[in-house]
């Protein structure tokens, strides 16, 4: 089945520590650049700046 591939899976990456934290979906039109996000990190133990690895 052919997919689109408009909706591509990214990993975001912990800018502090680099630990990749979580995956997501994003649409390529809409978020042509890399996404970055404010999420928790575990490791740094606070909310951090996430960015899609690549
Ligand atoms: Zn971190």
């Amino acid at each position: 089945m052919a997919k689109k591939d408009i909706r591509i899976v990214v990993t975001l990456e912990c800018t502090e520590c680099g630990e990749r934290n979580y995956t997501t979906e994003k649409n390529r039109r809409n978020d042509p650049q890399r996404l970055e996000l404010r999420k928790y990190c575990r490791r740094c133990r606070q909310h951090t700046l996430h960015r899609e690895t690549k």
